[in-house]
């Protein structure tokens, strides 16, 4: 109890983040030998306390006592669906089962509150629809917000006033982003969340009553931001922008850093971590943090690519011992650079992430105007027994969800109705909108594309 307090204490943070500045200094060779000793530790508690790396380790085998002679490539690379499919089995932590935590996600709308008061629960469905769950310890935790604080945020508190924080995005829940800023200790930093999912003149009232020094978010809510400012609308001066989340476009870029006078910094997060790579004052690639992750592109048949040419990422996150994701295949496409960045860091670096944009849907309101759903409150859809799913709109007011679920059928589809009902009332659609379910048992990827499609809008 004692540790785990110690964990969660801001002096365990400013612990961490000296050992973060302190790598920045590495050699890439002094670098290569720290990942190397993370890797083979995170290995060994795996094979020790995961009943499913151990079986599919075995099954491949590999055993704790060749540990010292594999290197990641020796790994078979698992999915998010066979993680979630294991789930109680893949988390090496026996107190965690995957009932338990989507009752607590059910429950909880508050993204502060921690399961069993010490882990932090995030979930997402991403693009790929299926619905997945990710859960840090407090030490697993105390990494992710030193090296947000060391390497992306890096402003120092003010002397006199606390920081001003404020993040738009999806905010009414556990999702990565929003757990992650809302979490900065009270005595540093006031923090504004601002829902993507509210109507965007409250959204500017807000921010401009609130002046924030830092302004976070999702890439396209921070635009929103921008378009507003450049409307005249707000006038808001931040010091630092950080967009993360959704596919930040030179457009993007270009509108952010007209109308606030500052160039944004990207960072690269997910819920499987949640700071993996970000722009150093250059603005040009995003540095990966190879301290505590390891980064491989490959290609579909999980072959390296040659750097310089695109692959498909597969993550091992070196600090998360609760839920450890080794040689993890994410949905992302990555182009790992030749060269060097040219400033100081040792890291190596990646190009500025396409990433994958989803669809806005836009439906009729109730007073003859067009609004929007923005994709995000789909792309972090979480209802407890919804497993898959794919939106499809149909007409200019009605929408169809394809769902897969598991549990007890109408139970799930009147949550699923609740939940969307909240989304639409959020955005005044509440009376115009129908919303049609269709339980499926399988959700086909695009036939043209050959890769899944979360949201399909109105053709014309
Ligand atoms: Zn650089």
């Amino acid at each position: 109890m004692l540790k785990a307090y110690f964990q969660q204490s801001n002096i365990n943070v400013a612990l961490k983040m000296l050992a973060l500045k302190k790598a920045e200094r590495l050699s890439v060779g002094q670098l290569q030998n720290l990942q190397t000793k993370r890797f083979k530790k995170i290995l060994r508690h795996v094979l020790k306390y995961s009943r499913f790396y151990q079986g599919y380790y075995k099954k491949h085998g590999i055993r704790l006592e060749d540990i010292e002679n594999i290197s990641v490539k020796d790994l078979p690379p698992i999915s998010k669906e066979l993680m979630m499919d294991h789930y109680d089995d893949f988390v090496c932590d026996r107190f965690l089962k995957r009932k338990n935590l989507e009752d607590f996600l059910s429950r909880s709308k508050e993204p502060r509150e921690k399961y069993r008061n010490i882990y932090t629960v995030v979930h997402t469905s991403g693009s790929s629809g299926t619905i997945s769950l990710f859960v840090y310890g407090p030490d697993d935790w105390a990494v992710i917000k030193a090296m947000v604080v060391a390497r992306v945020v890096k402003s120092l508190p003010h002397f006199f006033r606390r920081m001003k924080l404020s993040f738009i995005g999806a905010t009414d829940g556990h999702y990565a982003a929003v757990s992650l800023s809302s979490d900065v200790p009270p005595l540093l930093a006031r923090f504004l969340p601002l829902s993507i999912n509210s109507p965007l003149e409250s959204i500017g009232q807000k921010s401009n009553a609130f002046h924030p020094d830092v302004v976070s978010g999702y890439s396209s809510g921070v635009h929103l931001l921008a378009q507003e400012q450049l409307k005249g609308h707000i006038t808001i001066r931040p010091e630092r922008i950080i967009c993360t989340s959704d596919p930040l476009t030179p457009e993007m870029r270009e509108a952010i850093t007209q109308a606030f006078g500052r160039e944004p910094v990207n960072l690269y997060a997910a819920s499987e971590s949640l700071s993996m790579a970000a722009q150093c004052e250059r603005h040009e690639n995003l540095h990966l943090f190879t301290d505590w992750h390891i980064f491989e592109a490959v290609d579909d048949d999980l072959q390296p690519v040659a750097a310089g040419t695109p692959g498909n990422l597969l993550l091992t996150n070196l600090y998360n011992y609760t839920q450890p994701l080794i040689r993890y295949q994410m949905h992302d496409e990555v182009v790992i650079n030749e060269q060097p960045c040219g400033c100081s860091l040792p890291f190596p670096t990646i190009r500025n992430m396409a990433g994958r944009q989803e669809d806005f849907l836009w439906f009729d309101t109730a007073e003859g105007t067009r609004d929007y759903l923005h994709p995000i409150v789909l792309v972090e859809l979480f209802v407890s027994g919804l497993r898959k799913f794919q939106v499809i709109q149909t007409r200019r007011d009605e929408m169809l969800m394809k769902v897969m679920i598991a549990g007890e059928k109408e139970a799930v589809l009147a949550a699923i109705r609740q939940r969307m009902h909240e989304i639409f009332c959020g955005k005044k659609l509440e009376k115009t909108v129908k919303l049609n379910l269709e339980v499926v048992q399988d959700i086909p990827n695009d036939p043209i594309t050959g890769k899944f499609k979360l949201i399909i809008p109105l053709k014309n």
